[in-house]
Protein backbone atom coordinates (compact mmCIF):
# COMPACT_ATOMS: atom_id res chain seq x y z
CA UNK A 1 0.00 0.00 0.00
CA UNK A 2 1.38 3.64 -0.73
CA UNK A 3 2.98 5.69 1.93
CA UNK A 4 2.97 9.00 2.36
CA UNK A 5 4.81 11.43 4.32
CA UNK A 6 3.53 14.70 4.65
CA UNK A 7 5.75 17.73 4.98
CA UNK A 8 6.25 21.37 3.65
CA UNK A 9 6.15 21.94 -0.48
CA UNK A 10 9.27 24.16 -0.79
CA UNK A 11 9.77 24.03 -4.53
CA UNK A 12 7.23 23.15 -6.96
CA UNK A 13 7.20 20.17 -9.60
CA UNK A 14 7.02 16.33 -9.61
CA UNK A 15 10.03 14.10 -9.56
CA UNK A 16 10.05 9.90 -9.75
CA UNK A 17 13.31 8.50 -8.97
CA UNK A 18 15.18 6.12 -6.07
CA UNK A 19 15.58 7.83 -2.50
CA UNK A 20 19.24 8.12 -1.97
CA UNK A 21 20.02 9.19 1.53
CA UNK A 22 22.95 11.44 2.49
CA UNK A 23 24.77 12.33 5.71
CA UNK A 24 25.12 16.30 5.71
CA UNK A 25 26.37 16.23 9.22
CA UNK A 26 29.21 16.08 10.29
CA UNK A 27 28.76 14.44 14.19
CA UNK A 28 31.29 11.84 13.85
CA UNK A 29 34.18 13.92 14.34
CA UNK A 30 37.84 13.08 15.88
CA UNK A 31 38.86 13.66 19.45
CA UNK A 32 42.29 14.12 20.99
CA UNK A 33 43.86 15.77 23.41
CA UNK A 34 46.36 18.72 22.45
CA UNK A 35 49.68 19.24 24.41
CA UNK A 36 50.39 22.30 25.52
CA UNK A 37 53.29 22.54 23.20
CA UNK A 38 51.27 22.18 19.82
CA UNK A 39 48.53 24.43 21.18
CA UNK A 40 50.04 26.76 17.82
CA UNK A 41 49.99 24.34 15.67
CA UNK A 42 46.46 23.10 16.39
CA UNK A 43 45.21 27.05 15.70
CA UNK A 44 47.52 27.18 12.88
CA UNK A 45 45.30 24.56 11.34
CA UNK A 46 41.79 27.08 11.41
CA UNK A 47 43.86 29.30 8.67
CA UNK A 48 44.02 26.58 6.47
CA UNK A 49 40.42 25.15 6.57
CA UNK A 50 39.17 28.41 6.33
CA UNK A 51 41.50 29.24 3.16
CA UNK A 52 40.14 25.87 1.66
CA UNK A 53 36.45 26.74 2.36
CA UNK A 54 36.73 29.94 1.08
CA UNK A 55 37.87 28.80 -2.15
CA UNK A 56 35.49 26.24 -1.95
CA UNK A 57 32.41 29.17 -1.31
CA UNK A 58 34.03 30.92 -4.09
CA UNK A 59 34.33 28.25 -6.86
CA UNK A 60 30.12 26.96 -5.75
CA UNK A 61 29.41 30.79 -6.54
CA UNK A 62 30.69 30.98 -9.95
CA UNK A 63 29.34 27.45 -10.93
CA UNK A 64 25.71 28.44 -9.59
CA UNK A 65 26.07 32.21 -10.49
CA UNK A 66 24.62 31.32 -14.61
CA UNK A 67 22.40 28.70 -12.85
CA UNK A 68 20.38 30.74 -9.81
CA UNK A 69 19.24 34.61 -9.28
CA UNK A 70 21.76 36.97 -7.91
CA UNK A 71 19.85 37.60 -5.14
CA UNK A 72 19.99 33.95 -4.35
CA UNK A 73 24.23 34.04 -4.95
CA UNK A 74 24.27 36.02 -2.38
CA UNK A 75 23.44 33.86 0.07
CA UNK A 76 26.96 32.81 -0.10
CA UNK A 77 28.25 35.80 0.50
CA UNK A 78 26.44 35.81 4.26
CA UNK A 79 28.39 32.44 4.55
CA UNK A 80 31.61 34.45 3.64
CA UNK A 81 30.88 36.81 5.92
CA UNK A 82 30.30 34.26 8.91
CA UNK A 83 33.38 32.17 7.62
CA UNK A 84 35.69 35.22 8.04
CA UNK A 85 34.14 36.64 11.15
CA UNK A 86 37.20 37.38 13.81
CA UNK A 87 34.93 37.06 17.15
CA UNK A 88 33.75 33.38 15.57
CA UNK A 89 37.59 32.55 14.54
CA UNK A 90 38.47 33.93 17.79
CA UNK A 91 36.73 32.21 20.28
CA UNK A 92 37.70 28.61 18.51
CA UNK A 93 41.33 29.53 19.16
CA UNK A 94 39.96 30.03 22.60
CA UNK A 95 38.18 27.02 22.63
CA UNK A 96 41.94 25.18 21.77
CA UNK A 97 43.58 26.90 24.04
CA UNK A 98 40.99 26.58 26.87
CA UNK A 99 40.68 23.62 27.03
CA UNK A 100 43.72 21.47 24.84
CA UNK A 101 40.91 20.06 22.76
CA UNK A 102 41.60 19.27 18.83
CA UNK A 103 40.01 21.91 16.30
CA UNK A 104 37.59 19.97 14.94
CA UNK A 105 36.27 19.75 18.72
CA UNK A 106 36.68 23.44 19.07
CA UNK A 107 34.85 23.78 15.75
CA UNK A 108 31.71 21.83 16.64
CA UNK A 109 31.31 23.76 20.46
CA UNK A 110 31.50 27.14 18.98
CA UNK A 111 28.94 26.45 16.19
CA UNK A 112 26.49 24.79 18.88
CA UNK A 113 26.94 28.01 21.30
CA UNK A 114 26.30 30.38 18.26
CA UNK A 115 23.72 28.25 16.71
CA UNK A 116 21.76 27.71 19.80
CA UNK A 117 21.31 31.87 19.79
CA UNK A 118 20.70 32.24 16.52
CA UNK A 119 17.74 29.90 16.74
CA UNK A 120 16.19 31.67 19.51
CA UNK A 121 15.85 34.58 17.66
CA UNK A 122 13.06 36.53 17.14
CA UNK A 123 13.96 37.28 13.60
CA UNK A 124 13.48 34.10 10.65
CA UNK A 125 16.46 36.02 9.15
CA UNK A 126 18.42 35.48 12.02
CA UNK A 127 17.29 31.93 12.60
CA UNK A 128 18.12 31.12 8.69
CA UNK A 129 21.77 32.20 10.22
CA UNK A 130 21.79 29.51 12.37
CA UNK A 131 21.61 27.00 9.32
CA UNK A 132 24.27 28.91 7.68
CA UNK A 133 26.76 28.54 10.59
CA UNK A 134 26.32 24.87 10.93
CA UNK A 135 26.76 24.71 7.07
CA UNK A 136 30.18 26.48 7.65
CA UNK A 137 31.33 24.67 10.83
CA UNK A 138 30.37 21.16 8.73
CA UNK A 139 32.38 22.75 5.87
CA UNK A 140 35.46 23.42 7.89
CA UNK A 141 35.19 20.23 9.76
CA UNK A 142 35.07 18.99 5.87
CA UNK A 143 38.02 20.31 5.16
CA UNK A 144 39.99 18.96 7.82
CA UNK A 145 38.98 15.41 8.02
CA UNK A 146 39.20 14.65 3.86
CA UNK A 147 40.48 15.46 1.32
CA UNK A 148 39.09 16.37 -2.32
CA UNK A 149 35.71 17.29 -2.94
CA UNK A 150 32.77 15.66 -2.24
CA UNK A 151 29.87 15.17 -4.71
CA UNK A 152 26.47 13.78 -3.88
CA UNK A 153 25.74 11.41 -6.25
CA UNK A 154 24.05 7.94 -7.13
CA UNK A 155 26.61 6.70 -9.18
CA UNK A 156 25.21 8.41 -12.26
CA UNK A 157 21.68 7.34 -12.12
CA UNK A 158 18.83 9.76 -11.04
CA UNK A 159 18.36 10.46 -7.73
CA UNK A 160 16.10 11.83 -5.39
CA UNK A 161 18.39 14.05 -2.11
CA UNK A 162 17.28 12.51 1.29
CA UNK A 163 18.92 14.56 3.89
CA UNK A 164 18.66 15.87 7.60
CA UNK A 165 19.45 19.30 6.15
CA UNK A 166 19.88 20.40 2.79
CA UNK A 167 22.29 23.84 3.43
CA UNK A 168 23.27 26.19 0.79
CA UNK A 169 26.88 24.17 0.26
CA UNK A 170 25.29 21.22 -0.99
CA UNK A 171 23.84 23.04 -3.93
CA UNK A 172 27.42 22.88 -4.65
CA UNK A 173 28.04 19.06 -4.67
CA UNK A 174 24.69 17.70 -6.60
CA UNK A 175 25.11 15.68 -9.79
CA UNK A 176 22.74 18.66 -11.36
CA UNK A 177 22.36 15.87 -14.12
CA UNK A 178 20.85 13.68 -12.36
CA UNK A 179 19.39 14.95 -9.52
CA UNK A 180 15.24 14.89 -9.74
CA UNK A 181 14.08 16.04 -5.96
CA UNK A 182 15.35 16.88 -2.62
CA UNK A 183 13.29 15.62 0.27
CA UNK A 184 14.47 16.73 4.08
CA UNK A 185 13.93 16.60 7.98
CA UNK A 186 14.72 19.91 8.39
CA UNK A 187 14.43 22.98 6.91
CA UNK A 188 11.54 25.82 6.47
CA UNK A 189 10.01 27.32 3.13
CA UNK A 190 11.96 30.10 3.01
CA UNK A 191 15.33 28.77 4.40
CA UNK A 192 18.39 29.40 2.12
CA UNK A 193 18.31 25.89 1.25
CA UNK A 194 14.83 25.82 0.22
CA UNK A 195 15.31 28.79 -1.81
CA UNK A 196 17.92 27.60 -3.62
CA UNK A 197 16.44 24.05 -4.61
CA UNK A 198 13.79 26.90 -6.14
CA UNK A 199 16.03 29.09 -8.00
CA UNK A 200 17.50 26.23 -9.70
CA UNK A 201 14.53 24.25 -10.70
CA UNK A 202 14.40 21.43 -8.49
CA UNK A 203 11.41 20.24 -6.95
CA UNK A 204 11.63 20.08 -3.07
CA UNK A 205 9.92 18.97 0.29
CA UNK A 206 11.30 20.02 3.67
CA UNK A 207 10.20 19.43 7.33
CA UNK A 208 9.25 15.40 6.92
CA UNK A 209 10.85 15.13 10.79
CA UNK A 210 11.09 10.81 10.28
CA UNK A 211 12.67 11.17 6.49
CA UNK A 212 15.37 9.33 6.75
CA UNK A 213 13.89 6.50 9.02
CA UNK A 214 10.80 5.92 6.57
CA UNK A 215 12.25 6.26 3.43
CA UNK A 216 14.74 2.73 2.19
CA UNK A 217 18.09 3.75 0.91
CA UNK A 218 17.32 2.79 -3.10
CA UNK A 219 13.29 2.55 -3.19
CA UNK A 220 11.92 4.17 -5.18
CA UNK A 221 9.50 7.21 -4.84
CA UNK A 222 7.70 9.59 -5.95
CA UNK A 223 7.92 13.63 -4.83
CA UNK A 224 5.12 15.69 -5.23
CA UNK A 225 6.72 19.59 -4.59
CA UNK A 226 3.14 20.95 -5.29
CA UNK A 227 1.36 19.29 -2.77
CA UNK A 228 4.11 18.80 -0.36
CA UNK A 229 4.13 14.79 -0.39
CA UNK A 230 6.29 11.69 -0.69
CA UNK A 231 4.49 8.49 -1.95
CA UNK A 232 6.23 5.42 -0.89
CA UNK A 233 5.95 2.11 -2.46
CA UNK A 234 3.36 3.66 -4.92
CA UNK A 235 0.44 1.81 -6.07
CA UNK A 236 1.42 1.14 -10.41
CA UNK A 237 -1.72 3.00 -11.36
CA UNK A 238 -0.50 5.87 -9.17
CA UNK A 239 2.95 5.71 -10.97
CA UNK A 240 1.65 5.97 -14.12
CA UNK A 241 -0.83 8.92 -12.92
CA UNK A 242 2.48 10.69 -11.72
CA UNK A 243 4.40 9.59 -14.71
CA UNK A 244 1.89 11.06 -16.79
CA UNK A 245 1.70 14.58 -15.05
CA UNK A 246 5.78 14.43 -15.13
CA UNK A 247 5.58 14.00 -19.22
CA UNK A 248 3.26 17.00 -19.14
CA UNK A 249 5.08 19.46 -16.30
CA UNK A 250 8.15 18.75 -19.04
CA UNK A 251 5.95 19.71 -22.20
CA UNK A 252 4.35 22.61 -21.02
CA UNK A 253 7.62 24.00 -19.51
CA UNK A 254 9.25 24.08 -23.07
CA UNK A 255 5.93 25.10 -24.78
CA UNK A 256 5.52 28.43 -22.56
CA UNK A 257 9.31 28.97 -23.06
CA UNK A 258 8.97 29.35 -26.80
CA UNK A 259 6.04 31.55 -26.55
CA UNK A 260 8.02 34.13 -24.81
CA UNK A 261 9.00 36.17 -27.96
CA UNK A 262 5.46 36.74 -28.77
CA UNK A 263 4.38 40.28 -28.30
CA UNK A 264 2.88 41.14 -24.67
CA UNK A 265 -0.77 42.13 -25.79
CA UNK A 266 -4.31 40.88 -25.12
CA UNK A 267 -6.40 39.29 -28.08
CA UNK A 268 -8.26 42.11 -28.23
CA UNK A 269 -4.91 44.24 -28.90
CA UNK A 270 -4.60 45.78 -25.45
CA UNK A 271 -0.80 46.34 -24.65
CA UNK A 272 1.11 45.63 -21.65
CA UNK A 273 4.46 46.54 -20.41
CA UNK A 274 6.03 43.31 -18.38
CA UNK A 275 9.54 44.24 -16.92
CA UNK A 276 11.65 42.86 -15.17
CA UNK A 277 13.00 43.05 -11.27
CA UNK A 278 16.51 43.09 -11.06
CA UNK A 279 19.23 43.25 -8.19
CA UNK A 280 22.77 43.91 -9.56
CA UNK A 281 24.20 44.84 -13.09
CA UNK A 282 24.87 40.90 -13.65
CA UNK A 283 21.26 40.28 -13.76
CA UNK A 284 20.23 42.96 -15.98
CA UNK A 285 23.11 41.29 -18.60
CA UNK A 286 21.29 37.99 -18.23
CA UNK A 287 17.81 38.94 -19.20
CA UNK A 288 16.37 38.02 -22.71
CA UNK A 289 15.96 42.52 -23.06
CA UNK A 290 13.60 41.20 -26.52
CA UNK A 291 11.18 39.86 -24.33
CA UNK A 292 10.54 43.16 -22.17
CA UNK A 293 9.71 46.46 -21.64
CA UNK A 294 12.48 47.18 -19.63
CA UNK A 295 13.39 47.06 -15.87
CA UNK A 296 10.80 47.94 -13.90
CA UNK A 297 12.80 47.32 -10.45
CA UNK A 298 16.12 47.66 -9.68
CA UNK A 299 16.76 46.67 -5.91
CA UNK A 300 19.92 49.05 -5.59
CA UNK A 301 20.60 48.30 -2.05
CA UNK A 302 21.89 44.82 -2.43
CA UNK A 303 25.04 46.12 -4.21
CA UNK A 304 25.45 48.25 -1.06
CA UNK A 305 24.88 44.88 0.80
CA UNK A 306 27.44 43.23 -0.65
CA UNK A 307 30.04 45.17 -0.01
CA UNK A 308 32.15 46.43 3.39
CA UNK A 309 31.66 49.85 2.86
CA UNK A 310 29.73 51.98 0.95
CA UNK A 311 30.06 52.38 -2.49
CA UNK A 312 31.68 55.87 -3.70
CA UNK A 313 29.66 57.78 -6.28
CA UNK A 314 32.09 56.96 -9.27
CA UNK A 315 31.92 53.24 -8.51
CA UNK A 316 28.25 53.92 -8.35
CA UNK A 317 27.87 55.69 -11.31
CA UNK A 318 30.07 53.02 -13.16
CA UNK A 319 27.28 50.37 -12.21
CA UNK A 320 24.28 51.77 -12.74
CA UNK A 321 25.45 53.48 -16.64
CA UNK A 322 26.59 49.81 -17.51
CA UNK A 323 23.17 48.67 -16.30
CA UNK A 324 21.52 51.57 -18.34
CA UNK A 325 24.01 50.83 -21.41
CA UNK A 326 23.04 47.10 -21.19
CA UNK A 327 19.07 48.17 -21.24
CA UNK A 328 19.72 50.24 -24.86
CA UNK A 329 17.19 52.70 -24.60
CA UNK A 330 14.69 50.97 -22.43
CA UNK A 331 13.65 52.03 -18.84
CA UNK A 332 15.40 51.07 -15.80
CA UNK A 333 13.93 51.90 -12.25
CA UNK A 334 16.87 52.24 -10.00
CA UNK A 335 14.77 52.14 -6.75
CA UNK A 336 16.30 54.21 -4.04
CA UNK A 337 18.34 52.28 -1.55
CA UNK A 338 15.68 50.40 0.68
CA UNK A 339 18.20 48.99 3.68
CA UNK A 340 16.39 48.57 6.92
CA UNK A 341 14.11 46.21 8.13
CA UNK A 342 15.24 42.77 6.61
CA UNK A 343 17.71 43.94 4.71
CA UNK A 344 20.78 45.29 7.29
CA UNK A 345 23.85 47.03 5.98
CA UNK A 346 26.76 44.96 7.93
CA UNK A 347 28.90 47.91 7.89
CA UNK A 348 26.51 51.40 8.80
CA UNK A 349 25.13 50.83 12.54
CA UNK A 350 21.32 50.64 12.81
CA UNK A 351 20.02 51.03 16.27
CA UNK A 352 18.24 47.82 17.39
CA UNK A 353 14.05 48.19 16.83
CA UNK A 354 11.99 45.80 18.41
CA UNK A 355 9.76 46.33 15.12
CA UNK A 356 12.81 46.86 12.46
CA UNK A 357 9.83 46.68 10.10
CA UNK A 358 7.74 50.04 11.02
CA UNK A 359 11.35 51.33 11.68
CA UNK A 360 14.02 52.98 10.33
CA UNK A 361 14.01 52.25 6.84
CA UNK A 362 13.67 52.92 3.17
CA UNK A 363 12.81 56.67 2.91
CA UNK A 364 12.96 57.50 6.36
CA UNK A 365 16.59 56.42 6.24
CA UNK A 366 17.58 57.86 3.31
CA UNK A 367 16.25 61.33 4.26
CA UNK A 368 18.26 61.45 7.84
CA UNK A 369 21.58 60.47 5.74
CA UNK A 370 21.01 63.34 3.32
CA UNK A 371 25.16 62.38 2.36
CA UNK A 372 23.71 58.44 1.24
CA UNK A 373 20.87 59.70 -0.29
CA UNK A 374 22.65 63.01 -2.82
CA UNK A 375 25.33 60.53 -3.67
CA UNK A 376 23.24 57.96 -4.94
CA UNK A 377 20.67 60.45 -6.55
CA UNK A 378 23.93 62.54 -8.29
CA UNK A 379 25.01 59.16 -9.24
CA UNK A 380 21.96 57.59 -11.33
CA UNK A 381 21.57 61.51 -12.46
CA UNK A 382 24.42 61.21 -13.99
CA UNK A 383 23.74 57.02 -15.82
CA UNK A 384 20.94 58.62 -16.84
CA UNK A 385 22.55 60.63 -19.89
CA UNK A 386 23.33 57.21 -21.83
CA UNK A 387 19.63 56.04 -21.47
CA UNK A 388 16.15 56.11 -20.31
CA UNK A 389 16.15 56.00 -16.45
CA UNK A 390 13.83 56.10 -13.94
CA UNK A 391 14.07 56.66 -9.78
CA UNK A 392 11.74 55.67 -7.53
CA UNK A 393 11.29 55.93 -3.32
CA UNK A 394 10.98 53.25 -1.20
CA UNK A 395 8.47 53.14 1.93
CA UNK A 396 7.06 56.57 0.87
CA UNK A 397 4.60 57.66 3.51
CA UNK A 398 3.84 61.69 3.15
CA UNK A 399 3.40 64.22 0.15
CA UNK A 400 6.39 65.62 2.26
CA UNK A 401 8.87 63.20 2.01
CA UNK A 402 8.50 63.08 -1.68
CA UNK A 403 8.49 66.81 -1.92
CA UNK A 404 11.94 66.98 -0.41
CA UNK A 405 13.39 64.20 -2.53
CA UNK A 406 12.31 66.01 -5.23
CA UNK A 407 13.82 69.49 -4.04
CA UNK A 408 16.97 67.09 -3.74
CA UNK A 409 17.36 66.18 -7.29
CA UNK A 410 16.40 69.62 -8.70
CA UNK A 411 19.10 71.05 -6.44
CA UNK A 412 21.41 68.27 -7.62
CA UNK A 413 20.47 68.65 -11.45
CA UNK A 414 21.12 72.19 -11.34
CA UNK A 415 24.66 71.61 -10.06
CA UNK A 416 25.53 68.81 -12.59
CA UNK A 417 24.05 71.34 -15.74
CA UNK A 418 26.05 74.27 -14.06
CA UNK A 419 29.44 72.07 -14.35
CA UNK A 420 28.09 70.75 -17.26
CA UNK A 421 27.68 67.08 -16.63
CA UNK A 422 25.54 65.43 -18.44
CA UNK A 423 22.32 64.12 -17.38
CA UNK A 424 18.49 63.49 -18.91
CA UNK A 425 16.48 66.25 -18.00
CA UNK A 426 13.61 64.18 -18.96
CA UNK A 427 14.58 61.74 -16.26
CA UNK A 428 11.03 60.08 -14.35
CA UNK A 429 10.10 60.15 -10.88
CA UNK A 430 8.26 58.09 -9.18
CA UNK A 431 7.31 56.38 -5.68
CA UNK A 432 6.50 53.05 -4.48
CA UNK A 433 3.12 52.60 -2.89
CA UNK A 434 4.06 49.85 0.05
CA UNK A 435 2.48 51.39 3.01
CA UNK A 436 -1.64 51.64 3.36
CA UNK A 437 -1.37 54.79 4.04
CA UNK A 438 -0.80 55.78 0.44
CA UNK A 439 -4.30 55.12 -0.84
CA UNK A 440 -5.96 57.87 1.42
CA UNK A 441 -2.77 59.97 0.42
CA UNK A 442 -2.21 59.74 -3.01
CA UNK A 443 -3.95 62.50 -4.16
CA UNK A 444 -1.97 64.81 -3.19
CA UNK A 445 1.32 63.02 -4.58
CA UNK A 446 0.08 61.75 -7.48
CA UNK A 447 0.33 65.60 -8.91
CA UNK A 448 4.22 65.32 -7.94
CA UNK A 449 5.39 62.76 -9.17
CA UNK A 450 5.60 60.73 -12.87
CA UNK A 451 4.65 57.18 -12.21
CA UNK A 452 3.94 55.18 -8.98
CA UNK A 453 4.44 51.30 -8.50
CA UNK A 454 3.09 49.20 -6.13
CA UNK A 455 5.44 47.17 -3.96
CA UNK A 456 2.82 44.13 -2.58
CA UNK A 457 4.63 42.43 -0.80
CA UNK A 458 5.36 45.20 1.90
CA UNK A 459 1.78 46.29 0.94
CA UNK A 460 0.18 43.00 1.96
CA UNK A 461 2.05 43.01 4.88
CA UNK A 462 1.13 45.98 6.18
CA UNK A 463 -1.94 45.62 5.09
CA UNK A 464 -2.87 42.24 6.50
CA UNK A 465 -0.61 43.03 9.36
CA UNK A 466 1.00 39.96 8.86
CA UNK A 467 5.10 39.50 8.93
CA UNK A 468 6.23 38.48 5.21
CA UNK A 469 8.39 36.28 6.49
CA UNK A 470 6.83 34.19 9.82
CA UNK A 471 6.30 30.86 8.78
CA UNK A 472 3.53 30.93 11.71
CA UNK A 473 1.63 32.93 10.22
CA UNK A 474 2.36 32.43 6.25
CA UNK A 475 -1.10 31.14 5.40
CA UNK A 476 -2.71 34.28 6.31
CA UNK A 477 -0.05 36.36 4.01
CA UNK A 478 -2.40 35.88 1.29
CA UNK A 479 -2.28 38.48 -1.45
CA UNK A 480 -6.04 37.13 -2.83
CA UNK A 481 -7.71 38.94 -0.15
CA UNK A 482 -10.59 40.34 -1.39
CA UNK A 483 -9.45 43.35 1.03
CA UNK A 484 -6.02 43.44 -0.93
CA UNK A 485 -7.63 43.69 -4.35
CA UNK A 486 -9.83 46.51 -3.58
CA UNK A 487 -6.70 48.40 -2.37
CA UNK A 488 -5.37 47.61 -6.06
CA UNK A 489 -8.05 48.52 -7.38
CA UNK A 490 -8.52 52.06 -6.04
CA UNK A 491 -4.62 52.68 -6.65
CA UNK A 492 -4.93 51.87 -10.14
CA UNK A 493 -8.32 54.25 -10.38
CA UNK A 494 -6.22 56.97 -8.50
CA UNK A 495 -3.79 56.63 -11.18
CA UNK A 496 -5.44 56.60 -14.36
CA UNK A 497 -7.72 59.32 -13.27
CA UNK A 498 -4.38 61.52 -12.33
CA UNK A 499 -2.65 60.51 -15.96
CA UNK A 500 -0.10 58.85 -14.12
CA UNK A 501 1.19 54.89 -14.73
CA UNK A 502 1.05 52.70 -12.31
CA UNK A 503 2.64 49.32 -12.20
CA UNK A 504 2.94 46.43 -9.79
CA UNK A 505 6.98 45.26 -8.57
CA UNK A 506 6.02 42.60 -5.70
CA UNK A 507 5.82 39.24 -6.28
CA UNK A 508 1.97 38.91 -7.39
CA UNK A 509 3.33 40.76 -10.42
CA UNK A 510 4.67 37.32 -11.37
CA UNK A 511 2.27 35.18 -10.24
CA UNK A 512 0.10 34.35 -13.56
CA UNK A 513 -2.97 33.58 -11.58
CA UNK A 514 -3.24 37.39 -10.47
CA UNK A 515 -3.03 38.43 -14.29
CA UNK A 516 -6.14 38.62 -15.27
CA UNK A 517 -6.86 40.43 -12.20
CA UNK A 518 -4.36 43.05 -12.48
CA UNK A 519 -5.70 43.46 -15.97
CA UNK A 520 -8.82 44.26 -15.27
CA UNK A 521 -8.44 46.13 -11.78
CA UNK A 522 -6.46 48.96 -15.00
CA UNK A 523 -2.88 47.53 -14.57
CA UNK A 524 -0.71 47.58 -18.04
CA UNK A 525 2.55 46.90 -16.69
CA UNK A 526 4.06 44.19 -14.29
CA UNK A 527 7.45 44.02 -13.02
CA UNK A 528 8.43 40.53 -12.32
CA UNK A 529 11.71 38.02 -11.60
CA UNK A 530 12.23 37.03 -15.12
CA UNK A 531 11.61 33.90 -14.61
CA UNK A 532 7.89 34.13 -14.38
CA UNK A 533 7.96 36.19 -17.26
CA UNK A 534 6.99 34.11 -20.07
CA UNK A 535 4.19 32.48 -17.90
CA UNK A 536 2.65 35.85 -17.27
CA UNK A 537 2.96 36.82 -20.91
CA UNK A 538 0.62 33.38 -22.26
CA UNK A 539 -1.99 34.17 -19.48
CA UNK A 540 -1.98 38.01 -20.80
CA UNK A 541 -2.25 36.69 -24.74
CA UNK A 542 -5.35 34.32 -23.47
CA UNK A 543 -7.93 36.42 -21.92
CA UNK A 544 -9.28 39.92 -23.63
CA UNK A 545 -9.18 42.90 -21.66
CA UNK A 546 -13.00 42.59 -20.95
CA UNK A 547 -13.02 39.17 -19.99
CA UNK A 548 -10.19 40.59 -17.15
CA UNK A 549 -12.73 42.89 -16.08
CA UNK A 550 -15.72 40.64 -15.18
CA UNK A 551 -12.80 38.34 -13.51
CA UNK A 552 -11.97 41.48 -11.75
CA UNK A 553 -15.35 42.88 -10.84
CA UNK A 554 -16.19 39.31 -9.45
CA UNK A 555 -13.37 39.32 -7.46
CA UNK A 556 -13.69 42.51 -5.75
CA UNK A 557 -17.46 41.74 -5.04
CA UNK A 558 -16.39 38.26 -2.93
CA UNK A 559 -16.34 38.02 0.50
CA UNK A 560 -12.99 35.46 1.17
CA UNK A 561 -9.51 34.58 -0.19
CA UNK A 562 -10.95 30.96 -0.53
CA UNK A 563 -14.37 32.60 -2.77
CA UNK A 564 -11.48 34.44 -5.02
CA UNK A 565 -8.99 31.34 -5.59
CA UNK A 566 -12.42 29.46 -6.04
CA UNK A 567 -13.81 31.82 -8.88
CA UNK A 568 -10.02 32.25 -10.36
CA UNK A 569 -10.10 28.40 -10.90
CA UNK A 570 -13.00 27.87 -12.62
CA UNK A 571 -12.59 31.16 -14.98
CA UNK A 572 -9.20 31.25 -15.58
CA UNK A 573 -8.26 27.26 -15.13
CA UNK A 574 -9.85 26.02 -18.28
CA UNK A 575 -8.33 28.58 -20.52
CA UNK A 576 -5.17 28.02 -19.41
CA UNK A 577 -5.09 24.52 -19.63
CA UNK A 578 -6.46 24.91 -22.96
CA UNK A 579 -3.40 27.68 -23.48
CA UNK A 580 -1.17 24.81 -22.43
CA UNK A 581 -2.92 21.30 -24.79
CA UNK A 582 -0.55 20.10 -26.65
CA UNK A 583 0.14 20.15 -30.60
CA UNK A 584 -1.31 16.94 -30.26
CA UNK A 585 -4.47 17.92 -28.56
CA UNK A 586 -3.77 16.23 -25.41
CA UNK A 587 -4.71 18.02 -22.41
CA UNK A 588 -1.78 19.23 -20.64
CA UNK A 589 -3.77 20.31 -17.08
CA UNK A 590 -1.64 22.60 -14.67
CA UNK A 591 -2.17 23.10 -10.86
CA UNK A 592 -4.67 25.90 -9.82
CA UNK A 593 -3.96 28.48 -7.67
CA UNK A 594 -2.80 26.84 -4.23
C1 LIG B 1 7.61 45.15 -2.37
O1 LIG B 1 7.57 45.45 -1.17
O2 LIG B 1 6.66 44.65 -3.00
C2 LIG B 1 8.85 45.35 -3.14
C3 LIG B 1 8.89 45.18 -4.44
O3 LIG B 1 9.96 45.68 -2.43
P1 LIG B 1 10.84 44.62 -1.62
O4 LIG B 1 10.33 43.26 -1.93
O5 LIG B 1 12.23 44.85 -2.08
O6 LIG B 1 10.60 45.06 -0.22
MG1 LIG C 1 9.16 46.65 -0.27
Amino acid sequence: MTRRLKGIAAAPGIAIAPVVHFHTTLDQIPMWKVEDDRVEAEKARLLGAVTSVTENLSSIQQELAGAIGKQDVRIYDAQMAILHDETFLKEIEGEIEQHKCNLEVALQRVVARYESVFEQMENAAMRERAADLRDIGRQLVGALVTTGRQIYTANGADYLFAADEFLPSDAGILDREHIRGIVTAHGGKYSHGAILARSLGIPAIVGIDKVMQETSNGALAILDGDAGVVLLDPKPEELADYERRLQEQRSVESRIAELRFQPSVTPDGTKVRLMANAESVQDVARLELGTMAGIGLFRTEFAFMERRQFPTEEEQVSMYRRAVEIADGKPVTFRALDVGGDKPLGYFKMPDERNPVLGWRGIRLCLDWPDILYTQLRAILQASAEGHVRIMLPMVTTRSEVVRCREVLDQLTADLRANNVPFDPRIEFGVMVEVPVMVSVLPEILPVVDFVSVGTNDLVQYLLAVDRDNQRVAKMYDPFHPGVLRVLAQIAEMASEAGKSASICGEIAGDHWFTPVLLGLGYRELSMAPVFLPRVKLMLRSFSLEECRVIARRALSLHSTSAVRKMIHSEVLPRWSEQLRGSDGSPAEEGAPS
